[in-house]
């Protein structure tokens, strides 16, 4: 185990310079500097302080493009009139029709059916949040071959749109946080940013920055790139086909109770549960760490989420593997990804120092000092 502290003179100048263009932020260099890793190679849960190697942090912020871009400005005059992809409407209403009707359907079903639905909410919901988030959005830790497989196929199961498209609307998000550029902008309101923006067309802005976001990453990431080639067939048979036939199957649960618990209803919570992150999570909470922003600590959600609703920490530190200043509270993906540390399946966890945290919220925090 090696426990050093980070130091400036590990930069030669050109890195240095490229660091201070990308970030022109000395909080977060700070942070950056002080990022701990909680890899495989340490010994348990030890936290360690090491030295980051300049080629390191270089390649991660090149290739992360998640972080509050201040210089974008809205276009001026009306904006453009909304347009409905009916298909969308449609088969949402469907799903949430036959979701509701699964959802009474819960007492005639058997207890491993019910057992078996929790299974397959926590699975997928870890395709996103571990997977699509953490890992492929931001970068907050690295992952092994066999991890990014089980997490691509978890995504599947979840049905949000392929790897690459999500990680690019994540990264507009954060990049573009409430204007027009932002896919889901709170600002437009509770349904919109829950699930109106999936249903109807985009604005122009979030087409026209979302083409020039830096997914250089993802696309070197044979894992994502496969699942978007074969995208239809695995949601077709992971999200549908997988979740009706093995209760009818392993023991016997009628198709009919199969379709409408462990596939649509538990489609639909975890659909709700992520959106809740982009509504409920931009609205309902306090600010303990940067309140100029809107999105907001909500343990509620993060309880949902199983842990991704302590949103203004994780605006304000998106690299954060974590996603929290609490670690493993309220927070059931912070637990997944330290299991595959401890099984040598993830490593590099990024997190912020507790003096950086501190310094953030005497800056800029509601004065809370709580979280949810
Ligand atoms: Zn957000
Ligand atoms: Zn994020």
């Amino acid at each position: 185990m090696f426990c050093t502290e980070s130091s400036l003179s590990r930069l030669d100048f050109t890195q240095w310079s490229l660091f201070a263009k990308l970030e022109n932020d000395e909080e977060l260099k700070a942070a950056i500097f002080k990022m701990t890793y909680r890899g495989s190679r340490s010994s348990g849960t030890c936290v360690e302080t090491t030295t980051i190697k300049p080629e390191e942090i270089g390649e991660d912020l090149v290739s992360r493009d998640d972080v509050f871009d201040t210089t974008y400005r809205e276009k001026a005059g009306p904006k453009p009139p909304r347009k409905l992809v009916w298909r969308n409407v449609i088969l949402m209403l469907l799903l949430h029709v036959g979701a509701l009707y699964g959802f009474f359907l819960i007492p005639a079903a058997k207890f491993h059916t019910l057992a078996f639905s929790i299974i397959c909410f926590m699975f997928s919901a870890l395709g996103v949040t571990a997977g699509a988030h953490r890992l492929w959005s931001h970068r907050s830790y690295k992952a092994s071959l066999p991890l990014r497989i089980f997490l691509a196929v978890s995504n599947s199961m979840a049905f949000q749109n392929d790897i690459y498209e999500w990680v690019r609307d994540h990264r507009g998000h954060h990049k573009y946080s409430e204007t027009d550029a932002d896919p889901h902008n709170a600002l437009r309101g509770f349904f919109f940013a829950h699930i109106g923006w999936l249903l109807q067309r985009k604005h122009p802005d979030v087409l026209e920055k979302g083409r020039k976001l830096d997914l250089r990453d993802i696309e070197a990431d044979g894992v994502v790139m496969f699942q978007r080639s074969h995208y239809k067939k695995s949601i077709l048979v992971m999200c549908f086909i997988m979740p009706t036939l093995v209760p009818w199957y392993f023991w016997g649960e009628s198709l009919y109770v199969a379709f409408y618990v462990p596939c649509l209803l538990r489609y639909a919570l975890v659909l709700n549960a992520t959106w809740l992150v982009n509504s409920a999570a931009h609205m309902f909470g306090n600010r303990p760490y940067d309140k100029t922003i809107n999105p907001r600590e909500n343990s509620l959600v993060a309880l949902g989420a199983i842990g991704e609703g302590f949103h203004n920490y994780h605006h304000t530190f998106p690299y954060d593997y974590a996603a929290s200043e609490f670690g493993e509270r309220y927070n059931l993906t912070t637990c997944f990804i330290d299991l595959m540390c401890l099984l040598g399946l993830a490593s590099d966890c990024k997190s912020v120092s507790k003096e950086t945290i501190m310094a953030r919220r005497m800056r800029t925090g509601d004065g809370s000092h709580r979280s949810g």
